[in-house]
């Protein structure tokens, strides 16, 4: 999907949005149509072909339905919730994916941070960015979480020990459908990136100083409001 970062300081969201979905789904579309063409004339091939269309079809739907998920009414449900058990949670959601490419993900659970916010929302923030970890991964290897305490803050690390990421595209992690996976839909961290600024809180890429990088997820400390 190299070939469609659209590029513009000055374009909206729903711009990028808008244009990024007229991209993202025409072009499976017009292979569709091709491939139905094809097998409207009559072709032998047709158990490939039947296997590229429902890729295809796949990939719609993954990008669909990941923005339904941005378009949901914007109802929060917000309660103080203890960031140990969200973590929890979403490393048991997720182990099953890093186990198949020997993967470890490690947490100690110490201390008993709480933070006022929407748990499904957090959840899918950390959901997020730990596959984004996995995916990174190149061997088998940690991904370690640590939850720390600054004087305003909870910051919530996910440290991987993948390639890292380029200087020239990091600016470029957030924005929708920026994605370097074959089959990636790009919308993870924009997601992250406004469930985190709807908790007053933020997205922080830092590169590891030895080997792979760090997503810091910051979250003001129980700002009950
Ligand atoms: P997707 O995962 O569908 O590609 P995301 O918005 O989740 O979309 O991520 C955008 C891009 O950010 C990825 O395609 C990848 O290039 C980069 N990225 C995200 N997390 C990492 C990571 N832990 N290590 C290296 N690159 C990453
Ligand atoms: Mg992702």
């Amino acid at each position: 999907a190299e070939e469609m970062m659209i590029r513009s300081e000055k374009m909206s969201v729903a711009g990028q949005l808008a244009a990024g979905i007229a991209h993202e789904v025409r072009n499976p579309l017009t292979s569709l149509k091709g491939f139905l063409q094809l097998l409207q004339a009559g072709v032998n091939r047709k158990e490939e072909y039947y296997k590229i269309m429902i890729d295809e079809i796949e990939k719609m739907e993954t990008i669909t339905s990941e923005l339904l998920f941005i378009s949901k009414p914007l109802t929060d449900n917000k309660q103080i919730e203890k960031v140990q058990e969200m973590v929890v949670d979403v490393i048991t959601l997720l182990q099953p994916q890093a186990k198949l490419k020997n993967i470890e993900i490690l947490f100690e659970q110490t201390g008993s941070q709480t933070v006022y916010c929407d748990r499904s929302q957090i959840k899918q923030v950390l959901i997020n960015i730990v596959k984004n970890a996995i995916e990174a991964m190149e061997e088998p290897g940690n991904i370690q979480l640590n939850v720390l305490t600054s004087e305003d803050n909870i910051l919530l690390d996910v440290i991987d020990g993948g390639p890292g990421i380029p200087e020239e595209i990091i600016h470029k992690l957030r924005e929708p459908f920026f994605t370097t996976k074959q089959s990636g839909t790009g919308l993870g961290l924009m997601i992250t990136t406004q469930i985190l600024e709807r908790h007053d809180g933020k997205l922080e890429i830092l590169q590891n100083e030895n080997k792979g990088s760090t997503f810091r997820i910051i979250l003001p400390k129980q700002a009950e409001k």
